[in-house]
């Protein structure tokens, strides 16, 4: 595939207070397209200035939603060098939501070849102080200019890049969760399994309202009888209940997570027990009245992993590991954490390095 190089009229000052990152308000100078027509299949590649799109308001991807995601991170090492995490898993995975949603599937290589490219233009974009990255979302939009309803026959794929700050500036602090009883957020059949934008949409309503009753996140039930474990917000969901570690299998309505895939076989390789099944949330807080219940932690790209120090269910509400970070999610974190930013060995070939 050849990639074209546009080069941008000036470039930006990049941010000189690499504690004020935050997330994802910061993009770089550059971005990477290519476009897909029923004649061409994905074709004109390139690297071009970021910049707004020009689309007609009747652009497919703003009516109907049909739109795919993904979101990951490229790591500067203590030495200097730049590395990725298990990058073509979520160009793989990109290609299920694509699936899902009748968007045309592209080579994964070619996607790689782009973004391989947008980074050697972009290095200098990706920041030093620990724990900083540049958060990669490649996004694919419906273009046609058409208010009927079926699949676009023209769409952009685009890479856009991110400084992105230290998540936890001040150590790994755990998170209150509601669990939610009344929405949903997919259901069996639905595209739950698949990064699009409408589960997000579907999921703001009961993030407010559990911002308003004072919790940081919710935890979604099953869309069909509302009794089992799915996942929070753009994580998934770990348990440590009797020294196991387990979580909700994946069952068509929840993201295969990377992170959570990536967990699950450290822990296993570090000698846990894990488990992937059905998780009643009635499960959960008996077993949190036993005793039995260690930790509960969420799992994705942007906070690695995320310890939940209060869930909320109904009337009833348990504290976790003292509203704490209990030891194993503290260790998942430690590892998984060495392995991408290239301070421990990379024992599961998942790295990547530019
Ligand atoms: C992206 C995402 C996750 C986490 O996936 P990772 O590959 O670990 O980043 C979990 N749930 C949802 C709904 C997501 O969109």
């Amino acid at each position: 595939m050849q990639i074209q190089f546009v080069q941008a009229p000036t470039l930006k000052q990049k941010p000189a207070d690499e504690s004020k990152l935050g997330f994802g308000r910061i993009f770089t100078d550059y971005m990477f397209t290519m476009r897909y027509d029923r004649a061409q299949g994905w074709h004109d590649a390139k690297v071009e200035p970021y910049g707004p799109f020009q689309m007609e308001p009747s652009s497919m991807v703003l009516h109907y939603g049909q739109t795919i995601f993904e979101g990951l991170k490229c790591y500067r090492r203590e030495d200097g060098g730049l590395q990725l995490f298990r990058p073509r898993d979520n160009f793989k995975r990109m290609n299920i939501s694509a699936e899902r949603l009748s968007i045309p599937a592209f080579d994964v290589e070619d996607a790689m070849a782009g973004l391989l490219k947008l980074l050697e233009v972009e290095k200098d974009w990706v920041p030093h102080a620990k724990d900083t990255s540049l958060y990669i979302r490649p996004f694919i939009i419906a273009t046609d200019p058409f208010v009927g309803v079926r699949a676009s026959n023209t769409y952009i794929f685009c890479i856009i890049l991110s400084p992105v700050g230290a998540y936890y500036a001040h150590g790994l602090s755990p998170v209150g969760i509601y669990v939610e009883d009344k929405y949903v957020r997919a259901v069996r059949g639905g595209f739950g399994f698949a990064k699009t934008a409408g589960n997000y949409a579907a999921s703001l309503k009961a993030g407010e309202v559990a911002h308003e009753k004072g919790y940081d996140q919710v935890l979604w039930l099953d869309g069909v009888e509302q009794k089992y474990v799915e996942e929070v917000g753009s994580m998934n969901m770990m348990f440590v209940l009797d020294n196991k570690i387990i979580t909700p299998m994946l069952n068509g309505s929840i993201l295969a997570g990377i992170t959570r895939d990536s967990i699950l076989k450290l822990a296993a390789s570090d000698g846990y027990q894990v488990e992937e099944r059905r998780i009643p949330i009635a499960e959960i807080f008996e077993a949190a009245e036993q005793g039995r219940l260690q930790e509960a932690f969420g799992t994705g790209t942007a906070a690695v992993v995320s310890p939940v120090g209060e869930l909320c269910w109904e009337d009833k509400k348990i504290t976790l590991s003292g509203g704490k970070i209990g030891p194993v999610a503290q260790r998942m974190y430690d590892e998984l954490t060495g392995i991408q930013w290239g301070r421990m060995a990379d024992r599961f070939n998942w790295i990547l390095k530019l």
